[in-house]
């Protein structure tokens, strides 16, 4: 015999826990099923080891989506301020590192541990190492009756009659019954939350099973990539950014219409920091992005006082006021002028602003899922309710956190869609 729950959520990450914790406090039989070891891998090692939980503005821009209004409505009813509430009640020191992201000041290690009570204390069931084999609707007794009056009406030919019935499909509908058959055995449920995330990082577990099942139940699955991912570059660049590996600046990067003021950090790949793997959510492949150097300073009147007052110096030690003395070697010979300061003409100086200001540089791509934070498309969420999360295609399915498209960007965007979307469906299902 099957075992039967009300819910079963496969994928015991941040989105799915805090679905089963959620739907378990209002009393609902919920078990979590995951394949990996351990549960919530992606929070452990989220953040440095400090799980950037959340953060103090939470606004839809901060989300990527073929659907930008989608995910108002969840992050409206379980905001930051909710989630917070929670990291205190478990009496979590935390604190904001920067631009309003909140990071656990001892461990990531304490949010999984949150995770888990939270599922434990209202009673909902977490079962590792369970492989998936298949998921299947069967007709309950209800819907039985419905399709044998279907097969009486229609050799009766009676028209109007059909009608009703087949409105009856649509409403037992409701009363689908999933069953899973899975390395430990067979489950049935009324709820099928399917919360197993995107792609990135395969060796903790990431697969295409949400995507896999979106599409055994009809659903678009829009094209994936990685996304929060570092640069990789070729030649003559990234020969120079060996050269300048471990050294960051704060710039301000920018692709298209979008800009980020963080850091880059130059690596013996290409380019990595928090602006980078910002914008590599909006880089697409042949695109340029542009570097401002130094954002706070008016680099005209700077170098042009310097001139007055260190006629004698070259530009790379004037650099070197800004930059250490690799960076400040290598953008003195991207400026292409290698004299002193006082032999700098005006169009020397406009050179100097446009190569500081706008630096222009085409990466080659994206290091990819083995070192992305997330994973950029998905399940398209124009089948999906914003309300509840349950598929407008079969009910009782519901798709949660990173398997969606929404991506969030760096900051503890993701961490806040898997907790609201994780509430909204566990109120619901
Ligand atoms: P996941 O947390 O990925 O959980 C999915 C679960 O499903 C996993 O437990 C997996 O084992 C399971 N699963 C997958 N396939 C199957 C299958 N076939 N059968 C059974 N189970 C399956 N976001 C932030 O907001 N702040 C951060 O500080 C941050 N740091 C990050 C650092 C790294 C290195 C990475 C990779 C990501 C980071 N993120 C961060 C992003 C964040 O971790 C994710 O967006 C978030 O975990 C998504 O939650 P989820 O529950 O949807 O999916």
């Amino acid at each position: 015999m099957p075992e039967h729950f009300e819910v079963i959520i496969i994928g015991a990450g941040a989105a799915g826990l805090m679905c089963a914790a959620t739907a378990a406090k209002r009393g609902k039989k919920v078990i979590v099923l995951d394949h990996a070891n351990k549960m919530a891998k992606k929070v452990l090692m989220s953040g440095g080891g400090r799980c950037n939980f959340t953060n103090l503005s939470i606004e839809a821009d901060n989300f990527i989506s073929n659907n930008p209004h989608f995910c108002k409505s969840a992050l409206k009813r379980y905001t930051q301020w909710d989630f917070i509430a929670l990291v205190e009640k478990y009496h979590i020191d935390y604190y904001e590192k920067t631009q309003g992201q909140l990071f656990c000041r001892e461990s990531s290690k304490l949010i999984r541990d949150l995770l888990s009570q939270e599922c434990q204390s209202n009673g909902a069931q977490i079962r590792l190492k369970c492989e998936i084999l298949s998921v299947e609707t069967v007709l309950s007794s209800s819907q039985t009756d419905t399709f044998k009056a279907i097969e009486t009406i229609k050799s009766e030919s009676a028209k109007d009659l059909n009608l009703t019935a087949k409105n009856q499909i649509g409403s037992s509908n409701q009363n689908t019954t999933f069953k899973l058959t899975t390395s430990l055995g067979a489950f049935t449920c009324e709820s099928l939350v399917i919360a197993t995330g995107g792609l990135s990082i395969p060796t903790m577990g990431a697969t295409d099973f949400g995507y896999q099942i979106a599409q055994q139940f009809g659903h678009q699955v829009l094209p994936t990539r990685a996304g929060l991912t570092p640069l990789t570059f070729k030649g003559r660049l990234l020969n120079a950014f060996k050269e300048m590996a471990g050294n960051a600046l704060q710039v301000q990067v920018s692709c298209g219409q979008q800009t980020f003021n963080e850091a880059i950090l130059f690596t013996h790949k290409g380019l990595s920091g928090p602006a980078i793997l910002q914008i590599s959510n909006y880089w697409q492949p042949g695109q340029a992005i542009s570097i401002n150097l130094l954002p706070h300073v008016d680099i005209a009147t700077w170098i042009t006082q310097l001139k007055e007052s260190r006629p004698d110096i070259q530009l790379k030690t004037a650099l070197a006021s800004h930059f250490s003395q690799a960076v400040a070697s290598f953008f003195a010979s991207e400026v292409g002028f290698q004299g002193k300061l006082k032999q700098l003409t005006p169009q020397h100086i406009e050179n100097i602003v446009q190569t500081l200001s706008d630096w222009t540089i085409y990466p080659e791509g994206v290091e990819g899922y083995r070192v992305a934070e997330v994973t950029l498309g998905g399940v398209d969420t124009q089948q999906i309710s914003s309300k509840t999360f349950e598929s407008a295609l079969q009910s009782g399915l519901y798709f949660i956190g990173e398997v969606l498209d929404v991506t969030g960007h760096l900051g503890g965007y993701n961490f806040q869609w898997a907790w609201a979307s994780g509430h909204a469906a566990g109120n619901y299902v």
